[in-house]
């Protein structure tokens, strides 16, 4: 199966990448660098033993993509393709509809005149908004609260009437959670440019002696510790969900939605003491104001992936603060600069 996969030089779509070539299949990058490396191309090759192709291209360059589908027999599109930062977009929200909303849509357009009808698109957990309830199911109600959110939300959205216009298509769109970890070799992380956003990489990067200290974003939520609780996933969990939606829902006809998340939630704080004993490192932090536009907690309902993919994350807590800290501690400055 030979699968364009956009953005699969970044964090989530490299992992996807090693796992598809243990699963058979041939991953094609395409990728113009934006957030990521051209080392990372060595790294898959290292631990998957494949030197995947790599086409450094924007996923904005509609005849560059039709010309990369026909050239290399693509049948599906994994399209991790992206801007990631909540803050950023609220600073920049053209730059964001734009690589996002406007991206996607030059995609599809190009799938579409390479007759290619698969797709995989990267969602996130962030559509569900502040959800009244939790485990959340993939029926929950869906808003935005920030225009990174609404970017995910505009792009489901325009996938969903496409679909509705295009049946014989099969598009799927994965809910992520909160991605962590590293590959358990230690060759290939997370590795943010400048201050991290998310929590994970700001603990490693206090561990390691990069930051002074962890700012715990509130500790006044109506939680057991009074600081946020999220569904965190191992990076490699979720790679083999792509696995899994390729080979199940990927030639089937339809709209297919899936939550991505062990079900499990986890708080700030315990996520530190995770981290503290997995590294041996002390990771000091001090508690701040309240992160404007966060909610209190958030976890995933796996079931519908379960039962219809077959597919359930099995790493634990201790794995994804373990491997974190075998990246992270084996490359502090991430990777190397070309
Ligand atoms: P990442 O930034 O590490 O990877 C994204 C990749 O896309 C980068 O390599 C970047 O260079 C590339 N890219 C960006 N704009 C491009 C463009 N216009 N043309 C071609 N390539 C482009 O991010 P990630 O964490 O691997 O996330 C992958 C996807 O998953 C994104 O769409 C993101 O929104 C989504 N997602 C991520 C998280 C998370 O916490 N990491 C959670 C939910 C959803
Ligand atoms: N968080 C924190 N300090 C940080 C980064 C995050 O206390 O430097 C908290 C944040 O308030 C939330 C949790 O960690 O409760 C996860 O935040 P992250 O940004 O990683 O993911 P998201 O907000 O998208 O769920």
């Amino acid at each position: 199966m030979n699968v364009l996969v956009t953005g699969g030089m970044g964090y989530i779509g490299s992992h996807t990448c090693i796992q598809m070539i243990q699963s058979g299949m041939t991953p094609v990058i395409f990728d113009n660098l934006y957030n990521s490396k051209s080392s990372v191309l060595d790294c898959i090759e290292k631990v998957s033993g494949t030197r995947p192709v790599f086409i450094n291209g924007d996923i904005r360059d509609k005849s560059l993509l039709i010309k990369v589908m026909k050239e290399h027999d693509i049948e599906n599109v994994i399209h991790f393709a992206g801007l990631k930062a909540v803050g950023e977009s609220v600073e920049k929200p053209l730059e964001y509809y734009d690589n996002n909303v406007n991206g996607t849509l030059v995609l599809v357009d190009a799938m579409r005149e390479a007759n290619v009808k698969s797709l995989v698109f990267s969602s996130s957990a962030t559509v569900y908004g502040d959800p009244a309830s939790v485990p959340i199911t993939e029926d929950f109600p869906t808003s935005a609260t920030n225009p990174y959110g609404r970017s995910k939300l505009m792009v489901e959205e325009c996938l969903t009437d496409f679909q509705k216009a295009n049946s014989d298509w099969s598009i799927t769109l994965l809910r992520y959670f909160n991605p962590v970890g590293s590959h358990p070799t230690g060759e290939l992380g997370e590795d943010p440019q400048g201050i991290p956003n998310n929590l994970m990489p700001f603990v490693s990067q206090v561990a390691v002696g990069r930051r002074e200290f962890l700012s715990v974003f509130g500790n006044d939520y109506p939680t057991p510790d009074g600081t946020g609780i999220r569904d965190y996933i191992h990076v490699m969990d979720l790679s083999d969900g792509h696995v899994a939606a390729l080979e199940k829902v990927g030639a089937k006809h339809g709209l297919h939605i899936y939550n991505l998340g062990t079900g499990n939630g986890y708080s700030v704080l315990d996520m530190v003491k995770a981290f503290e004993s997995a590294s041996g490192k002390p990771v000091p932090y001090k508690v701040v104001a309240r992160r404007a536009g966060d909610i209190a907690e958030c976890w995933a309902d796996p079931a519908k992936a379960v039962t219809e993919l077959g597919w359930k994350a099995e790493r634990t807590l201790e794995e994804m603060t373990q491997d974190t800290w075998r990246w992270q501690s084996s490359n502090p400055q991430g990777y190397p600069s070309e």
